[in-house]
């Protein structure tokens, strides 16, 4: 068999915002692509109506743009799914509600293959068969156990069912599972698995109420369509792969059924379970990429709006369930295309932890150079009526990044290097602002004014030194009564570096201020 072109696509259901666990799921397709030469689809998987949420494409695809996951076909430059075919969209329509025509005669192929049939009961006869079956203990099942006496095309004369499927608009494809047969599967991350089908049940393929298929048919017809080579997923659908197998088979596309590998799921930070928004309401962080709003009005706390960058987001994702054998832990999206690989893709599942996002973002603010901080951080000045010269920001911005988590952090860093002190630290006054510290501290500002040496952290730090060590003044003592003036609280940059920045006129104002608030 020749090489096929890699071809794995990403197939969400438009059910409510991505949760961060999608997201990676969409990562590691696009990794797997990329490294592999190939092409990362995305198909919006909306054949149920009932779970549709509006908005929810949107968000879906927004977010993957927001991190750089950026899709080879199904979704145009402008981020809306394709609906018409072209050379760079083969396969449109990419929604499967605009596909539905496609789907029926797979359903009617196989029922003419004997590998599916009709069912025609009623939810209330499927109700009342559950309920029987629970009195006596039981689970009811629709498969090779109970098929024989239902209401289906397996067990009604030819004619009955031509009639049943006249007269009836609520019926059924369902797929005929074998009896006892070992379904042998493998999955990249897993490796072997076997099941026996006889602990399956007969899925519905196809329904006449709503002219559209079930997950399982569209799912598996639009992969074989779109040349799918593997289909990396949530560990939920590990037990659906059987059915898919057997789908596979029966249409005898055996040859070109795509591999499959089941990502495990991202877990709680402290406890057992499912990564889930209340744990991120709980410990107060965001589980969805981006802020949400659902069409109840409940609001959804993103990444994005909490101020991490996309690039300290997407590479934390990636080491939540990958590893590259090694210690480290910064990649840019083209080293984690280079590095990544499903055999160090882990399967357990990873627990997630708060604090190393944070972390990421930490380290990736560092990284940014500080005139592109300054940037970011001239519209939140702006958000306190601060108009400041950039070159002055970007200067601020230096001296303060190694403190901060994100950007946002700059204004509760740094705002006293912008206006004067609104207020002062309570408690740093109580222990600092006594008689014999401050007067020494109006001395050591008599004297910076004074001082005519280069206005530069070297000069007047070392002038300043000099002069307290001279006098044999206590250091710390004098320096937080200084920064508690200049700054508002005793904890902060160096006093010489807040004296170049705001400038002798700002000291003599703001010691002039500090005498008549804290005296
Ligand atoms: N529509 C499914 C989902 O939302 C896709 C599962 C698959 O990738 O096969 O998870």
């Amino acid at each position: 068999m020749t090489q096929r072109r890699t071809r794995v696509r990403f197939a969400p259901s438009p059910t409510g915002p991505l949760h961060m666990g999608g997201v990676r799921t969409a990562l590691y397709n696009y990794l797997f692509a990329k490294q592999n030469g190939g092409d990362f689809i995305i198909r919006i998987e909306d054949t149920d109506s009932h779970r549709f949420v509006p908005g929810a494409e949107k968000y879906i695809i927004d977010s993957l743009r927001w991190c750089g996951i950026i899709p080879d076909e199904g979704v145009d430059e402008n981020g809306c799914v394709v609906e018409t075919a072209s050379e760079k969209h083969p396969h449109a329509p990419y929604r499967q509600s605009q596909r539905r025509g496609i789907y029926r005669k797979y359903a009617e192929q196989l029922v003419a293959s004997g590998n599916a049939y009709y069912a025609f009961d009623t939810p209330e006869a499927l109700a009342r068969e559950r309920a029987e079956a629970e009195a006596r203990g039981e689970t009811f099942i629709y498969n090779w156990s109970t098929r024989g006496r239902l209401l289906n095309s397996l067990t009604v004369s030819p004619e009955e069912c031509s009639r049943l499927l006249q007269e009836r608009d609520d019926w059924t494809i369902r797929f005929k599972v074998p009896e006892n047969r070992i379904v042998k599967m493998d999955d990249l991350i897993r490796g072997h698995v076997e099941v026996n089908s006889s602990t399956l049940d007969d899925k519905v393929l196809w329904k006449k109420a709503d002219v559209l298929p079930t997950y399982h048919l569209a799912n598996i017809v639009d992969d074989h369509l779109m040349e799918i080579t593997e289909v990396i997923r949530g560990e939920e659908w590990l037990p659906s792969l059987p059915l898919h197998y057997m789908l596979y088979e029966a249409f005898g596309w055996q040859e070109t059924m795509p591999r499959f590998a089941h990502l495990a799921l991202l877990l709680k930070p402290v406890g057992n379970g499912k990564l889930s928004k209340r744990d991120g309401d709980k410990m107060g962080f965001p589980v969805f990429p981006l802020h949400w709003v659902s069409p109840e009005g409940e609001h959804s706390r993103g990444y994005r709006e909490d101020g991490y960058f996309p690039e300290a987001f997407v590479n934390m994702l990636a080491m939540l369930g990958w590893n590259p054998g090694n210690d480290r832990e910064m990649f840019t999206m083209d080293e984690l295309i280079q590095a990544f690989s499903m055999d160090k893709v882990q399967k357990a599942g990873a627990k997630f932890n708060p604090d190393k996002a944070k972390w990421y973002n930490k380290e990736y603010l560092r990284l940014k150079s500080d005139r592109e901080l300054a940037e970011l951080f001239v519209p939140i000045l702006e958000e306190h009526s601060v108009k400041a010269d950039f070159d002055y920001v970007v200067k601020v911005v230096a001296l303060i990044k190694e403190r901060a988590t994100f950007v946002k952090d700059f204004w509760d860093i740094a705002s006293y290097l912008f206006r004067d002190p609104q207020q002062y630290d309570e408690k740093d006054a109580a222990k600092f602002w006594k008689e014999e510290n401050y007067t020494l501290a109006f001395k050591v500002a008599d004297f910076i004014a004074a001082y005519d040496g280069p206005m530069t952290h070297e000069g007047v730090g070392a002038a300043m030194e000099e002069y307290i060590k001279g006098n044999e003044w206590p250091m710390g003592k004098v320096m937080n009564c200084l920064r508690l003036a200049l700054a508002g609280a005793s904890s902060g940059l160096g006093i010489a570096d807040i004296v170049i920045l705001i400038g002798k006129d700002a000291v003599n104002r703001r010691i002039e201020a500090a005498k008549k608030a804290l005296c």
